[in-house]
Parts: structure tokens; sequence; C-alpha cells
């Protein structure tokens, strides 16, 4: 399928669907060009939206993190629930949309900023999955505003309500090691979580990513067809190539990196002159540049 033919489709099944308000930001024709792409740069970080993106799937954002819900004739699948005030919100929003119970609740990995406040749908009967890794980091550090999961899993997981199903894709470690990216039916898009942030550069210090392991994860994921990425942070929609653009950077970090290690120097300097600047458009490359390279000297100096 070319590019052009993606975009068409997709404008189709945006402006065919979308009935209630859109994102500000971008049209999804400017976020559905490949990378390098500055329109994945004019996301909102302010108050939330929920936008339809098609037949009962829905992209639901509270300032800089997103979620999906799917709606079907039995139900709703919600997922990460973010924070209590945040979940407050996400319930508020899915009522706009149909009266159905919360069934299920998916979390996408284990780390806080997606998965506390999940009691308003424990408390309207909704069951709680996860993969079977993230049960011993709820209990390794507790947080009273997790809810623990009914159902976990430790390969791929499809879960099926109403006649609707959501792939629970899993790659082994890469960022924590218990991260699905989800895939609604029909397989038009994938909702990835903290593995790409497209347009932007990794987080500082790469926390809880294991370079080796995201970098094979981010191939398999390349591997996979599909036609957009819903993001969990930054633009609501991508186009596939965001998946690229991280990995390349990450090859280049990562290349860059060995080359300085090999030149010599003093490891804990050598930070300062690993630069990728073929990548200096990403979004925070300049603040974060020294930060991910260090990530990766411990990478190669202590294989951590
Ligand atoms: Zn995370």
């Amino acid at each position: 399928m070319t590019i052009k033919s993606i975009i068409v489709g997709m404008t189709f099944v945006f402006f065919a669907a979308s009935s209630l308000a859109a994102e500000k930001g971008p049209s999804i024709e400017e976020l559905m060009k490949p990378a390098p792409n500055p329109a994945w740069n004019g996301f909102a970080l302010a108050g939330h939206s929920t936008t339809k993106l098609a037949d009962g799937l829905y992209a639901f954002r509270n300032t800089g993190t997103r979620s999906i819900f799917m709606v079907t004739d039995d139900g709703v699948i919600a997922t990460d629930p973010i924070n209590a005030e945040t979940a407050k919100i996400f319930r508020a929003e899915i009522a706009k949309v149909t009266d159905q119970p919360v069934k299920y609740v998916v979390y996408s990995h284990e780390h806080w900023d997606h998965v506390q406040g999940g009691q308003i749908f424990k408390d309207e009967g909704a069951q709680f999955i996860a993969h079977e890794n993230c049960v011993a980091h709820f209990y390794d550090l507790p947080n009273p505003n997790i809810v623990m999961p009914d159902i976990t899993f430790s390969d791929d997981y499809t879960l099926e309500l109403g006649g609707r199903t959501l792939d629970l894709l899993y790659f082994g470690p890469n960022h924590g090691d218990c991260m699905v990216v989800m895939r609604p039916d029909p397989g038009d898009f994938l909702f990835v979580v903290d593995l790409v942030t497209p347009g932007g550069a990794p987080l500082g210090f790469m926390p809880d990513y294991a370079p080796h392991h995201y970098l094979r994860t981010l191939k398999e994921i390349e591997a996979l067809d599909y036609k957009a990425i819903i993001g969990g942070h930054g633009a609501m929609l991508s186009h596939p190539s965001a998946v690229t653009e991280r990995r390349q950077y990450l090859e280049a970090l990562m290349a860059a990196t060995q080359q300085a290690m090999a030149s010599g120097g003093n490891p804990f300097e050598l930070h300062k002159e690993i630069r990728v600047s073929e990548f200096a458009h990403l979004r925070g490359y300049e603040s974060r540049i020294e930060d991910n390279a260090r990530r990766m000297l411990a990478f190669y100096g202590i294989g951590w």
C-alpha cells in the first residue's frame, strides 16, 4: 500500500467515523505524513479530549497522557486509568458515548504514570487485565492507588467482548518487562505507550528501558501490518514510520557511544561528546542527548 493510499484511507476512517470533538492540533493528513514530521509536535497538553477513531474505538487524552476504549454491545473495554482524577474524567467521557458498563480495564505496563486510579472502574465491577510480570512489580512496590489485576497472561492475549477483540501483544522485556502493545480489531491501529513518542527523543535517562530488548521490540513492531499508531503520549495518531525513526535514533546513539568508548577518554565525561546530530530535529533532543548517552554508556560499560 502506498503512503498516499494510507493517508486517504485514514482520512476516510477518521472523518467518516468522527462524531465527538477532535483533538485540537494538526489535521489527520498532517499527522499521517511519515517521519520526520513536525506535525507530531503540535499536540495539546492542557485539558482533556475524546476522539472517535473508528467504529467503537475511541482515544481519550487528559493533559499529556492518552488511553483508548472500545465500546461493544456487551460492555466497554477501557485501558490505562492513569490516576484517580483522570479516571473520573475518563469514566464521564465514556458515559457520553454509551450507557454500557466498563467490563474490563487493561494495563499497558506497570508504570505508575499509567495504571493508578482504577478503583472507579473496579467499583462498577470491571475486571483488570495485565501481563503477569506486572503483578510482581505491584507487590514489590505497593501503591494503594493501583487495582491489582484479576486476569493475567504470559504471552500474547486476545480479549473478546461483544464480538469485538483487543489483541495484547507482548514482546518480552523492553520498557519494563510487562509492556503490551494493543491492537483493536480490525487491526488498523496500534496503541503504543512509551515505546515510541513520535517526533521526540527518548525521555532523559531512558528509565526502565533495556536498550537491546528495546531495539528488538521496535524491529518486531515495524514488521507488523497496521496503518497508524495511537500514542500513549504526544500525537494522537502518527504514521508507522515513527517506530522506524525511534529505532534509527537508538541505533545511531548506540553506534556513537561505542565509537566514543573505543576512542578512549574518561568514561564519566564521554556523554559530553556523544551526539547524533542527524536527529537534532527531534523534540527534546538538545536537553536529552547527554542523558540518553549516559544511559548507553551504562549499557556498554557495565552491561546494564
Ligand atoms: Zn512507562
